[in-house]
């Protein structure tokens, strides 16, 4: 169908405010926030792949009704919440759809009986969060892109946030979820708290990033907000040494909420008058009911100083809960620089992470031009494993294509090595557009059970083509 009676059926529908079509407007919802596309924005990309229009969808009818149409046409769509995502997964194919639910921003219910909330995918998480704490709740749920991300896009990316250690991650969050199918079917999965009826089909959705459908409500947990905190912070010589501690503790069955572990590098530049050159920093939050939590960080500070850690009190970790967010207000500060500059999160088994760790670090450093750091820390651990959340900075020339370069460099350094020892290309980001390159060697032979899936449930190929799945 040509462009322009796409637009024109669509104003019919919507009216013409909320079909969006200006050419700013289309270039701004053509990408994300990845950093290879804010330094190439600043050397001057722009997207050659526009979409034809972003529809402002209202209701969980009108979503159904877009996307029956968008499948029997064939015409590809973007589902968009905060924009936050990292990963290319918001980048527009040419003449594709976006449908952008941000104004469906309701709280539905917040249910004290049963400590659950209920809202549409639109509603900003922070919004959510103090909401709840105005009643002494809390989600629980706290991304470092808090004041940007939003419920749909939290769920779709299967995000985490950073007192994960105590309350999961989205997957162990998410109680029902409603939301519409590729060929326009509403659905909902009902709220129960366990239950046994075949495969768990809230995972569909968990990390599904718009490849299976739109997500348009959640019920997600709530939790009493904790009546006691402690912190405690720690430097410790050998970050292999901080891994053991956090291993040691995570195994033996406590929660840390926030539960950190920066290398040498981080901990020189965020935490310089606390340690000694060449150690590293550990940041542990624990929280709970009366006397759980100074409990907890008793056994805390007993492990670390068997390890030799060096007790910093708690003033490192309240500077943490400060600042722990600013990033979202400089989204672009490296790139201003015209570095090419980004985080790549990665997770592995306890047997394997300390050697990521190291032969990244050192592949990076030797390999790549003009760097300018490359950094490491721990800050979401299991019984089996932990992440590590690597970040990076290097000059390159000032072109797209030079940018291209050195980002593909220094990502690809991070996924061959953790593919190398069976790790996780990504813990918590997401794969979008840019990671689905390397999605069959992550899978191995699980890939098919993802492809299938895909063409059971999208035959048509309608939804976000071109995330998860690399494009052939
Ligand atoms: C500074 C910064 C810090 C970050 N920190 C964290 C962190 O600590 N933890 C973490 O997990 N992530 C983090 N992220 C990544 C990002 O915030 C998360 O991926 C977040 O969950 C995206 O939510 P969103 O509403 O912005 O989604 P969007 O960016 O709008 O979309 C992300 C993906 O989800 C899909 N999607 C969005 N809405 C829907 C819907 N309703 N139905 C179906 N699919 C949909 C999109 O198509 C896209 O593929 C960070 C990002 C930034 C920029």
């Amino acid at each position: 169908m040509e462009q322009s009676r796409v637009v024109e059926y669509f104003e019919g529908k919507l009216g013409k405010e909320r079909v969006l079509t200006e050419n700013s407007v289309l270039q701004e919802f053509a990408t994300d926030i990845t950093g290879l596309r804010m330094v190439q924005k600043h050397f001057g990309w722009s997207s050659d792949q526009l979409a034809t229009c972003v529809l402002k969808i209202q209701t969980k009818e009108e979503a159904s009704e877009v996307i029956t149409f968008l499948n029997a046409e064939k015409i590809v769509n973007v589902p968009r919440t905060g924009g936050s995502g990292v990963c290319l997964g918001l980048e527009t194919p040419a003449q594709s759809v976006v449908l952008d639910l941000s104004d469906m921003n309701k709280i539905l219910e917040i249910n004290e009986e049963n400590l659950t909330v209920t809202a549409q995918a639109g509603v900003p998480l922070q919004v959510l969060e103090e909401t709840l704490n105005k009643k002494g709740y809390t989600s629980g749920h706290f991304p470092q892109s808090l004041p940007l991300a939003q419920m749909g896009g939290l769920v779709a990316t299967r995000s985490i946030g950073q007192f994960s250690t105590l309350y999961g991650g989205i997957e162990d969050m998410l109680v029902g979820i409603e939301g519409v199918l590729p060929d326009g079917t509403l659905t909902r999965i009902k709220n129960n708290p366990r239950k046994s009826t075949g495969p768990d089909l809230r995972h569909i959705w968990l990390g599904s990033e718009g490849a299976f459908g739109v997500i348009t409500e959640v019920t997600v947990k709530i939790f009493k907000q904790a009546p006691e905190r402690v912190m405690q912070a720690f430097a410790i010589k050998d970050f292999k040494d901080g891994l053991s501690v956090i291993k040691e503790i995570v195994q033996a069955g406590w929660k840390p909420a926030v539960t950190r572990l920066h290398d040498r590098t981080e901990a020189a530049e965020s935490y310089g008058p606390f340690v000694e050159e060449g150690e590293s920093i550990m940041l542990f939050l624990s929280e709970g009911p009366e006397g759980f939590a100074s409990l907890e960080g008793k056994e805390v500070a007993r492990v670390a100083l068997k390890y030799g850690a060096r007790p910093l009190g708690s003033k490192p970790l309240e500077i943490w809960l400060v600042h722990r967010n600013d990033i979202c207000d400089h989204l672009d500060m490296y790139a201003v620089q015209g570095a090419v500059a980004d985080t790549c999160e990665i997770s592995a088994m306890w047997s394997d992470i300390g050697t990521i760790y190291d032969e990244v670090i050192e592949r990076v450093k030797n390999e790549v031009p003009h760097l300018v750091a490359v950094t490491g820390h721990s800050s979401h651990s299991y019984e089996q494993g932990t992440n590590i959340y690597f970040m990076f900075g290097a000059m390159c020339a000032p072109s797209t294509e030079a940018a291209q370069k050195t980002y593909d460099q220094l990502f690809g350094i991070i996924m061959e090595t953790t593919l190398k020892y069976n790790g996780s290309i990504c813990h918590h980001h997401g794969v979008g557009r840019y990671r689905a390159k390397w999605m069959k060697q992550e899978l191995g032979t699980a890939y098919t059970m993802l492809e299938r899936i895909k063409n059971a449930f999208d035959p048509n190929g309608i939804m976000n083509r071109g995330v998860l799945l690399p494009q052939e």
